[in-house]
């Protein structure tokens, strides 16, 4: 396990909130992104905040990697980290939070689907002294398939899991240094972020939000990407899975247990003979399914242990993209960065 101040970002900035940005194949949106949150300045000038824009580039394929760096060198208050492929959006959020330097962290989708505008309603509950808040979403644009595959998956892993998480809740937060660097000491490398963050504890809090339908582009969430989310989300949280073949297994002895008792009978009392194909269909039937579940549920638990032990990171970071005025960034944030994530690779093995 690593001491905090490992991770403790060696130039937190009092009075800086970072707001990290994932960004797939976004380029159609970003300028949009960029100047909305722009207009956010004068706002947070009045909360005595100032602000950096963590782009992090997971692995796209369009000219948002280009347009990031435009942006980067126009303005000093943006940073972008290229990670060295598509590692996913939960691997892109983890990569922002090790690289966002702020006191605060507000955690957000490029494709302002999250409206920045909810910001000051966060910095309020922050300044009231929780270190987590995260957005509830009121209702959602999307189709009718995926808002009640979303509606179900909150429910089912509310009611397995081994935490609480709240129904409806993104990873659209913000957080407090002190969560931040919480959240980026922990070794796991599947990372649930909405379910690390509950799973940190601290204060926490939810306000309600509109979410907006996507701007622009395309969203690059599929419905296998989707899916793979909810699994983690479920099997990283929960080991009711992995109980249920045991309660299974219990149910299938006594069930056997009950056939055995009808195939005697059966064979000292009624003469007729060729008995029991249909009991002994039935039992290869039936074990038979009771062991492919078992098995298949053995396996997704198998499938992270082999995971965890390739002991992989997270990401890579390939480079960090930031304008060197000289004044205010008196070292180099690069090697900041990557010592974070060499000392966190380090801890980890
Ligand atoms: N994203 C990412 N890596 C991925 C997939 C998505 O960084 O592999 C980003 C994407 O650019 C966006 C956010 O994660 O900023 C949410 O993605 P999307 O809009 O596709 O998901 P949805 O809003 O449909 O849930
Ligand atoms: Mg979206």
């Amino acid at each position: 396990m690593m001491r905090s101040d490992e991770t403790s970002n060696a130039c937190a900035g009092a009075g800086l909130l970072s707001i990290v940005l994932p960004c797939l194949n976004e380029a159609a949106v970003l300028p949009a992104t960029f100047d909305r949150l722009s207009l956010m300045s004068s706002t947070l000038a009045e909360w005595g905040l100032d602000y950096e824009l963590v782009f992090v580039n997971d692995g796209s394929t369009d000219e948002t990697p280009e347009l990031l760096d435009r942006l980067a060198s126009a303005d000093a208050r943006v940073r972008v980290v290229h990670l060295a492929r598509n590692f996913g959006h939960q691997a892109a959020v983890s990569a922002g939070l090790l690289v966002a330097r702020g006191e605060v962290v507000a955690i957000m989708d490029a494709d302002l689907q999250d409206p920045p505008e909810v910001l000051p309603a966060f910095l309020g509950k922050w300044r009231e002294g929780f270190q987590v808040v995260y957005a509830i979403r009121r209702n959602r644009k999307e189709g009718a398939l995926k808002r009640a595959a979303y509606w179900t998956f909150y429910r089912l892993l509310n009611a397995i899991s081994e935490i609480s998480i709240p129904l409806d809740s993104g990873d659209f937060c913000l957080l407090d240094r002190s969560a931040v660097d919480m959240l980026n000491q922990l070794p796991e490398r599947q990372r649930f972020v909405r379910g690390l963050r509950t799973w940190i504890g601290l204060k926490q809090i939810g306000v309600e939000y509109e979410r907006d339908a996507r701007q622009a582009g395309k969203p690059s969430y599929t419905a296998g990407k989707l899916i793979r989310l909810a699994v983690d989300g479920l099997v990283s949280f929960s080991n009711v899975p992995l109980k249920l073949v045991t309660r299974l297994g219990v149910l299938s002895l006594l069930a056997s247990f009950i056939m055995g008792l009808w195939v005697s009978y059966a064979f000292l009392y009624d003469k007729q003979t060729l008995r029991g194909w249909t009991s002994t269909a039935c039992l290869i039937l039936f074990m038979g399914s009771v062991q492919m579940i078992s098995l298949g549920i053995i396996g997704e638990y198998l499938s992270r242990i082999f995971v965890e032990v390739k002991g992989r990171p997270t990401f890579l970071i390939a480079r960090i993209t930031q304008r060197r005025d000289g004044e205010d960034v008196g070292e180099n944030a690069d090697d900041h960065a990557n010592e974070r994530v060499r000392t966190r690779r380090e801890a980890n093995r």
